[in-house]
């Protein structure tokens, strides 16, 4: 068997007091793909920039975590737009200076389940539609005017979001005229949208099919969200090369270049603010960091009811920016090592969404009352399979994650109990869901039974303790049609020299934070100075050789 080659899975720099310098140009809150575009953008542009993360690692949702001798990413299975020439890739590109490298899925990326009947998404915009006309052969024409329809937003959604990178006095007035602007689609439901399109229900299950990805059903989710998504992965998915750590892997040391650092174990416990002006941040442990800027990358809610002071909560009346904004859905995942190449257990590397059947809505609707109900979606990736260099790292194994939904509230009741200290109740528990969840993977891959060497299960508590988002969230703030009517989800905040960035700059997915990461730091800049991060992309040239990340955490021994 070849010898493995040895990768630390952990990014960043342990933080200390004595290793952060007392002033910096930006301070970046929380380490997620938005906070890392930030400090990557302003580095380029010599700005000296201190991202501090509370957790072991960096990354965010990107980050990867090793135990029992496998290794597994939290948050990306697949991105789409990046192998192929996209402004999406060209922006990865930049931050990452060539260094993040991307590996295209296979052809049919992902698999739509609904009770026993299987529908392929084919990457392509042709193959999609010859594969779903197969099933579908009455609604072909319905089919080619939707994948029209969710390439026609995604096209007109610069114009969508183009506030969120002025400032914002000036964005609340363009956001008056953009109803004008774009589509009425960008207003309206995913099935408000779809069942105009068709009557055919089935037809509507399976296009919302990825519904898990922005984590809400087609009642609830924005089309606009939907069509993002849907046009995002139309031409297919990839994963990074190296797997999900490499993201912040190969970010770093675009920071570290102009002298910046990315600090881990860096807790942040609230933002310095002096007449309405945020100065810095004060850690845990007491020690404070200044700098002209800080963007906050931990989530709008967790910003407004973590880390601001008291007196600015008061003075701005923070309770009445939350009336349309609701936290997203909790999950709970698994982790599973198994013996055997993906290619000894026959796994393809498409992604499986097993449904009970096409009610989305009445499904979880019925699980969210009660955790023993079915699963209203079961969705299961094999990201060993995804990566050419997995084999490398971790020869002659596999691993597969699965993710369903969750409530907070079922276990709400051993929140502050610490990590494998929580009692038999909450093991059997545990134990109930993971089974029923490992169950539905090998029902559809038997040979995979008794190759199982290790699996946990992680809860919305694992999610609070790694990420501190108090309700569990996995994709930040649920996208609602409201929300994107929202001023307060604008880069710019209320207090002077404090931006939000990520997620809820923009939208949840890999993507969708690091648009929040590029428009925030526009909005920094300012109108003129802002086309400086435009400039950046636009001037980038591929490196001529293949680059190697410099952070000095990748290879420690072969
Ligand atoms: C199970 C799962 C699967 C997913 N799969 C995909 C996928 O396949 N493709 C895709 O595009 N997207 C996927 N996503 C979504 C995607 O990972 C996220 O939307 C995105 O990474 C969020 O980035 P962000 O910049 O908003 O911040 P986050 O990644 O949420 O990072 C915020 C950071 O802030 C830190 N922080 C919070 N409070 C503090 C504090 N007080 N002090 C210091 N640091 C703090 C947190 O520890 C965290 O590291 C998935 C998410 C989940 C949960």
């Amino acid at each position: 068997m070849a010898k493995a080659k040895k990768v630390k899975v952990r990014t960043g720099k342990r933080y200390r007091p004595g290793r952060a310098d007392d002033h910096y140009d930006a301070i970046v809150v929380g380490s997620g793909i938005g906070g890392l575009t930030n400090a990557a953008l302003l580095s380029l542009l010599g700005k000296k920039v201190c991202v501090l993360e509370q957790h072991y690692t960096a990354g965010g949702y990107t980050h990867a975590y090793e135990r029992e001798g496998f290794e597994w990413d939290v948050g990306v299975h697949y991105i789409g737009e990046v192998h192929k020439p996209s402004t999406m890739k060209r922006m990865f590109d930049v931050i990452s200076e060539g260094r993040l490298k991307w590996a295209p899925m296979d052809e049919v990326y992902d698999k739509i389940i609904l009770k026993d009947k299987e529908f392929h998404f084919v990457a392509g915009r042709e193959n999609f539609i010859n594969e779903l006309s197969k099933h579908f052969p009455e609604d072909r024409q319905m089919i080619t005017d939707y994948v029209q329809l969710i390439r026609k937003i995604s096209s007109e959604t610069p114009k969508f979001f183009a506030g969120q990178a002025m400032p914002k006095w000036m964005s609340k007035c363009y956001n008056l005229i953009r109803p004008f602007l774009v589509s009425k689609e960008f207003f309206k439901n995913t099935r408000e949208v779809l069942e105009g399109m068709t009557q055919n229900q089935e037809l509507i299950s399976v296009l919302t099919g990825q519904w898990g990805n922005y984590g809400q059903t087609p009642r609830d989710a924005s089309f606009l969200m939907h069509a993002l998504i849907a046009k995002h992965y139309l031409a297919g998915g990839a994963y990074p090369v190296g797997g999900a750590a490499d993201i912040a892997r190969t970010i770093i040391p675009t920071i570290q270049k102009s002298g910046g650092e990315v600090f881990t174990y860096a807790d942040v416990e609230e933002i310095i603010v002096e007449n309405n002006v945020a100065k810095g941040v004060r850690m845990a442990d007491g020690s404070e960091i200044f700098a002209d800027t800080v963007f906050t990358n931990a989530g709008f809610m967790n910003t407004i009811e973590k880390l601001l002071p008291e007196a600015s909560k008061k003075k701005h009346n923070v309770e009445s920016w939350k009336k349309n904004l609701y936290r997203s859905s909790a999950h709970l995942g698994i982790y599973a090592g198994f013996n055997g190449t993906s290619e000894e257990l026959g796994l393809s590397n498409a992604n499986l969404w097993i449904y009970p059947d096409g009610d989305h809505e009445k499904n979880l609707d019925a699980y969210r009352k009660d955790p023993n109900a079915e699963f209203p979606l079961v969705y299961i990736s094999f990201p060993s399979s995804k990566d050419p260099d997995w084999e490398n790292r971790f020869p002659g194994k596999s691993t597969v994650e699965i993710v369903t939904p969750a409530q907070m509230e079922w276990f709400e009741k051993w929140d502050g109990t610490e990590w494998q200290q929580r009692g038999e109740d909450y093991e059997a528990f545990k134990k109930d869901l993971s089974d029923r969840l490992m169950e539905k993977l090998f029902e559809r891959h038997p040979q995979l039974r008794d190759k199982l060497v290790y699996s946990e299960l992680s809860t919305p508590l694992s999610t609070n303790w790694y990420q501190k988002n108090s309700g569990g969230e996995m994709l930040a703030l649920d996208h609602f049609v409201e929300r994107f009517k929202e001023s307060c989800l604008h880069p710019q905040m209320p207090i002077k020299n404090l931006y939000l960035t990520g997620s809820d700059a923009m939208t949840a997915g890999v993507g969708g934070a690091l648009m929040g990461g590029v428009m925030s730091t526009m909005c920094l800049l300012g109108l003129k100075n802002g086309k400086q991060v435009m400039a950046l992309f636009k001037n980038y040239q591929e490196p001529k050789q293949e680059a190697k990340p410099e952070d000095g955490t990748k290879t420690e021994a072969a």
